[in-house]
């Protein structure tokens, strides 16, 4: 059990609330660039280790900026997320293309950045070729699917058989052998096979496969891999109850693997990468909400002026969120509360029969761990305006990195003349 702090005080909170109203996600400068470094010194050993953040957790320029500062790359997946990574200066191989159902479009703007192509399926060979004149780029990187269920021990992690992500195991040597002939000349090996894993032990089972997949393919087709791409699904400890991931031994877990089996089969040179997203911002992102009704029916209630909108977890994976009721930390946890949005649908709820301190109107709730997958997964339902990011800088200011939308943002895509919204 451990507690889980807020990086706000309720004093800074109500400085930023009274310039920039609530609700608002909240960044965390420090905290991302120490877990960019913790990252990197846990992989320090492999000489060629990139992270490429996942840019649909966080897509904001600012954090990008930040990311990068710190060594890491572009993890992208549309023509958008591209748009952003070249904005903020990412480009050729600082750029991870990890998409699936590609439009021959996008290849080709991803190939036109320089971007580390990752291959999803074996048929979009040929939509690559296409997009690039006829030929593929000097380096591609392709995704596995092992199929079965994904097992650590004796516990099923996750079921791949009926993920849509990734190549078969024969469709791998088919994928490699066809590119090397079309004159791919740097390999890379890519899987992603569970999510928001809590054991420290997810990157080098993931790392073992993909390592002995890598010496079998050299076997089978003459390819030496040049890197390995272990992707996402290093989690967060949403719960108070959860033990955080500690990416030292993470770090190590996976040079173990690559010393048993990458060195004897002389790929020690190969190169590590990962994709994580929520790792790297999920713990760095706040929800501030201020409660703005209570309700007593079957269920005591607090309604607050955020809403699935800005963050769809919960009402999405029934996930949990922490919430800390700022300025009431020591507070004993004597009432049990729904914590409610105001959408019209009931599984608008940040939480659910939650044990928290006595709650009153106006008080600011703070929901933890919502940098990752949180405004990035917003949406506009009844109507709902999406709210502002902000960056609380490591010299403790504060700036905003996207406005709150206005009914102005919201009307601006129907293109129809004669109404008047206002
Ligand atoms: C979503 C995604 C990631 C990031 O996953 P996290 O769970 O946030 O670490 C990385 N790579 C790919 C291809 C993804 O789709």
């Amino acid at each position: 059990m451990s507690i889980k702090r807020p990086f706000l005080t309720l004093q800074q909170a109500e400085q930023i609330a009274a310039e920039h109203p609530t609700p608002f996600h909240i960044y965390d400068e420090a905290g991302i660039r120490k877990t960019a470094r913790a990252l990197n010194a846990a992989f320090a050993w492999n000489r060629g280790f990139k992270e490429y953040f996942a840019v649909k957790a966080t897509p904001n320029p600012v954090i990008l900026k930040i990311l990068r500062e710190e060594g890491c790359g572009a993890d992208c997946s549309s023509r958008t997320e591209l748009m952003l990574a070249k904005a903020v200066g990412f480009c050729g191989h600082e750029i991870m293309y990890s998409s699936n159902e590609t439009p021959e479009s996008e290849f080709r703007q991803a190939n036109g950045q320089g971007a580390i192509i990752n291959l999803d399926d074996i048929t979009l060979i040929d939509t690559l070729k296409d997009a690039c004149g006829g030929g593929v780029p000097e380096t591609v990187c392709c995704r596995y699917n092992p199929g079965g269920e994904f097992e650590i021990g004796n516990f099923i992690m996750d079921h791949p058989k009926d993920a849509k992500y990734g190549m078969t195991r024969p469709q791998l040597t088919e994928a490699f052998r066809i590119l090397r002939d079309v004159g791919a000349r740097r390999f890379g090996l890519h899987a992603f096979l569970a999510s928001n894993t809590l054991t420290e032990q997810y990157y080098p089972v993931l790392a073992q496969i993909l390592f002995e997949t890598a010496v079998e393919l050299k076997e089978e087709t003459g390819v030496a891999v040049s890197f390995v791409n272990l992707s996402g699904g290093i989690g967060v400890d949403y719960r108070p109850e959860d033990a955080a991931e500690n990416i030292a031994a993470i770090g190590e877990g996976v040079r173990e693997a690559f010393e048993r089996i990458l060195v004897p089969a002389g790929l020690g040179d190969t190169a590590l990468f990962a994709e994580l997203g929520r790792y790297m911002l999920a713990p760095n992102g706040a929800l501030v909400t201020r409660a703005i009704h209570e309700k007593h029916i079957y269920k005591e209630y607090i309604g607050v002026d955020a809403c699935a909108c800005d963050l769809m977890r919960p009402a999405m994976y029934g996930a949990y969120h922490h919430i800390t009721v700022l300025g009431r930390e020591n507070d004993p946890c004597d009432h049990v509360y729904d914590v409610v949005g105001g959408l019209c649908e009931n599984n608008d709820k940040f939480a659910v029969d939650r044990a928290l301190p006595k709650i009153r109107r106006g008080d600011l709730l703070y929901i933890h761990d919502t940098g990752a997958h949180g405004h990035s997964m917003g949406y506009n339902y009844n109507g709902k305006l999406r709210s502002a990011e902000i960056l609380l800088l490591e010299d403790g200011s504060t700036q905003l990195i996207r406005r709150a939308e206005t009914p102005e943002d919201y009307f601006a895509t129907l293109d129809v003349t004669g109404y008047r919204f206002e």
